[in-house]
């Protein structure tokens, strides 16, 4: 989904979707930049208060403990996040306490008690930290089949 795609789709669901956008160190990826647009439950208690959705922001790198934060209300939400892709997720409570590698795989719907291991398959494992979903390299497909 493009920006204006997942905003109506958080407005009309009251879900979230999120944006990954990877973070290179001398052209390999070691950690990510996560956008996660949510509904703002408190859009209907105080409507003239809160926005019907915020962006939050979280950056860092894997296995790394310090993460940067931020959240946007809609008018501030930097060109750059509405420029990429989005994903719809079943997760609302993000906590950014977590290493990132983490939150992404929570995003992608691994339960969090899953997601602080890393996968069986170190393919599996590289296939999610590279490309912010979550899907299977060619040996765990055949072996699936
Ligand atoms: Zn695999």
């Amino acid at each position: 989904m493009n920006f204006q795609q997942a905003v109506n789709y958080v407005m009309q669901s009251k879900m979230a979707a999120f944006a990954f956008l990877p973070k290179k160190q001398e052209e390999i990826i070691k950690g990510c930049e996560l956008f996660i647009l949510t509904y703002c439950d408190m859009h209907e208690e105080e409507p003239d208060e809160y926005p019907e959705y915020n962006l939050q922001y979280l950056g860092g790198y894997y296995y790394d403990s310090s993460i940067e934060e931020g959240s946007y209300w809609p008018e501030e939400i930097p060109d750059e996040a509405k420029s990429l892709s989005y994903f719809k997720t079943f997760e609302k409570s993000i906590d950014p306490g977590n290493e990132i590698q983490i939150t992404l795989k929570q995003l992608n719907g691994i339960p969090l008690e899953e997601a602080r291991f890393d996968e069986d398959c170190e393919d599996c494992e590289k296939n999610i930290l590279e490309n912010g979903r979550l899907s299977l390299c060619e040996d765990c497909i055949l072996k699936n089949n």
